[in-house]
């Protein structure tokens, strides 16, 4: 069988997406490979279809049992015979899978990394005819990574220890040169075909909201996706509790997921997600490495993380299928504090010598820079996110927040002039100016001490802004910044720059742009943010949604995730083609030849059903 016949039979795609290609030809030619694709680009089909065509059984080295399970369950699915050795096993299991190893009944074994200095492992794996070992999540091996992980650095021991060397593969998301230089020299690939595609994930909808009330807006978000299934990233395990609860109490089916849980209950919660008896998870980051959860039609970062990678990562973990998702990020300036205090305090790694610290924790301050920048960008999301991923891209996407914001201006002339006076005023009586803490105070008629010592709270332009929140005077601050008529020192102390006379006294107008649904400055009404579209056309709901629904039973009753059957992608396309034999559900997308004989006459005759029902024997042109 050819590559493209073993694509459309087994994995029911009708083409490779980009980098697949390359990587499956290097491999069935035998080289060793490293695969950088984005969450969600379709690492497995690079090392499963080689797996597949080649003799032997192919080894994965991949770090969750988790993901090794829906990964074997997955391919099972799809009538390629897998399992996985993990430390869940009772001896029995271990002992028979062994033997089925043995007797070559698997083209792949699934792994973890602590199972390779097992010396019955070691055993096992020198008697098997071993074409590939496959090492996903590679960036685990380096300490520049997101997710080291020691037991990693075993892969190439392992490697070497094997009767006769296999191709290795690797494959990774992360796309700093640093892991992948690490991932190459730790690994001891030897010339690999080295394919690190675009970076770009055009069906993910990216947008910074900056809400007064964060857990307010996360109802309404949510609210808003009521039949959607999404993961609520927050940055510490209390608001984890809290967020869940509140989501709870509106009646939506949410769960939770954090390292302060009892093992059995994480695993639990976990399973609740994947097989959509729950909607919506809520976690810190400790969820997600092992989700290949296909269906997540939303992400939402109730806190800023601490990197544009640990963002883009966890927020790709939305729309895997293909389909249209969103990845929104509820942001505050306290975002950073916390993010900040996680630096500082984060796990220290005993692997590293202070110096190695020092240097990642400078490396961390300037991963998180980038991150602030993100939150504050006016311009077009993505490509911020291109830019920081070393990838050219166009200056507008068209599918981001500020992409489509319609701005609008709004006068701002008069409280600059507040401000501006204040500045002023205040810098007159002190002889120096102050930061901005001091003059924002001063303008809401704060009782800071601070204030009172200094006698601030006789100035006449006290209290002028007291019916502002502070930080929407901030926000005003930082604008008269950007627009030269502050300046903020080193030592971030607020002076009068060139432009600010123009606006105290020659009559020059101040506007300021201002997004659609964003609150005005310095007004005190409430929010009412419209309903936000949801990009992507509407859906052809009766018909999508009874096979969605012949989808949860099938799925229930072979205990698999719903995706595991079929994903949203292909459901999706068969409402479109309303197949009406097996011949014509073969040709939809992600149906292969083992899901068609197992699953074709149910859906078939959902399908028949749904169109003797709305009166249309023919399927659409
Ligand atoms: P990751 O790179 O994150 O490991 P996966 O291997 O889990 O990604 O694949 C993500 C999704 O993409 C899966 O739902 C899979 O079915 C789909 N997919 C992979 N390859 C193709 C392809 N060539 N055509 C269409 N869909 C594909
Ligand atoms: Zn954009």
């Amino acid at each position: 069988m050819d590559k493209f016949t073993a694509l459309k039979q087994y994995f029911g795609h009708d083409s490779f997406r980009p980098g697949q290609q390359a990587l499956v030809e290097g491999l069935l030619a035998g080289r060793d490979v490293l695969g950088v694709l984005p969450t969600g680009g379709g690492k497995s089909v690079c090392y499963q279809l080689p797996a597949l065509l080649l003799e032997g059984t192919t080894l994965v080295i991949s770090p969750l049992i988790s993901l090794m399970e829906d990964q074997v369950a997955a391919l099972e699915q799809m009538g390629i015979p897998a399992a996985c050795l993990n430390s869940a096993l009772g001896a029995g299991q271990m002992a028979r899978i062994a033997a089925n190893a043995r007797a070559g009944q698997y083209r792949l074994l699934y792994i973890a990394p602590e199972r390779l200095a097992y010396p019955g492992f070691q055993a096992l794996a020198a008697d098997l005819r071993v074409p590939v070992v496959a090492v996903d999540e590679a960036h685990c091996i380096s300490q520049w990574g997101q997710d080291f992980r020691p037991g990693y650095l075993a892969s190439a021991d392992f490697i070497a220890s094997l009767p006769v060397r296999p191709a290795v593969a690797a494959f990774t998301a992360t796309a700093t040169a640093q892991v992948q230089a690490d991932i190459v020299r730790l690994l001891q690939l030897q010339d690999p075909v080295r394919v690190i595609t675009g970076f770009d994930r055009p069906n993910l909808y990216f947008d910074v909201l900056r809400p007064k009330n964060k857990l307010n807006t996360l109802r309404a978000l949510v609210g808003q996706r009521q039949d959607k299934s999404g993961i609520v990233y927050c940055a510490t395990r209390a608001n984890v509790e809290k967020v869940c609860a509140a989501l709870q109490a509106d009646g939506i089916p949410a769960t939770r997921y954090h390292a302060g849980l009892p093992d059995a209950e994480r695993r639990r919660n976990q399973d609740d997600f994947q097989f959509d008896r729950k909607t919506v998870m809520v976690a810190t980051n400790a969820f997600g490495m092992g989700i290949d959860k296909s269906n997540v039609a939303f992400v939402i970062h109730y806190n800023m993380p601490q990197s544009l990678e640990a963002y883009y990562q966890e927020a790709g973990r939305a729309g895997r299928d293909g389909t249209p998702a969103e990845c929104i990020l509820l942001f505050a300036p306290a975002d950073i504090a916390t993010a900040r205090f996680f630096i500082e305090n984060g796990g220290e790694n005993s692997a590293l010598t202070p110096e190695e610290r020092q240097t990642v924790r400078r490396q961390d301050y300037r991963r998180l820079d980038a991150m602030v920048a993100y939150c504050r960008a006016t311009r077009c999301l993505r490509g911020v996110i291109l830019d920081y991923f070393g990838q050219p891209h166009a200056e507008q996407c068209g599918n981001c927040g500020p992409c489509k914001a319609e701005y609008s201006r709004q006068d701002v002339t008069v409280p600059a002039q507040m401000v501006l006076s204040c500045a002023a005023r205040i810098r007159q009586k002190l002889g120096y100016p102050v930061g901005e803490t001091l003059l924002v105070g001063t303008l809401a008629g704060g009782h800071d001490r601070r204030i009172r010592e200094l006698g601030l709270d006789g100035l006449s332009t006290y209290g002028l802004m007291k019916t502002i929140r502070r930080g929407e005077i901030r926000r005003l601050v930082e604008y008269l910044e950007e627009q030269g008529c502050l300046t903020r020192d080193t030592h971030g102390a607020i002076q009068l720059a060139g432009r600010a006379g123009e606006v105290l006294f020659h009559g020059e107008k101040l506007t300021m742009p201002l997004r659609a649904g964003e609150e005005p400055v310095l007004s005190r009404r409430k929010k009412t943010r419209a309903a936000q579209d949801v990009p992507g056309q509407p859906e052809d709901d009766s018909l999508l949604a009874a096979l969605k629904a012949e989808r949860m039973r099938l799925a229930q009753a072979e205990n698999v995730p719903a995706y595991v059957v079929f994903s949203n992608a292909a459901l999706a396309d068969m409402a479109a083609r309303r197949p009406a034999s097996l011949q014509e559900f073969l040709q939809v997308n992600g149906v292969g030849a083992v899901k068609a004989s197992r699953y074709g006459k149910a859906f078939l005759r959902v399908i028949a059903r749904w169109n003797a029902e709305h009166g249309q024997a023919e399927p659409p042109a």
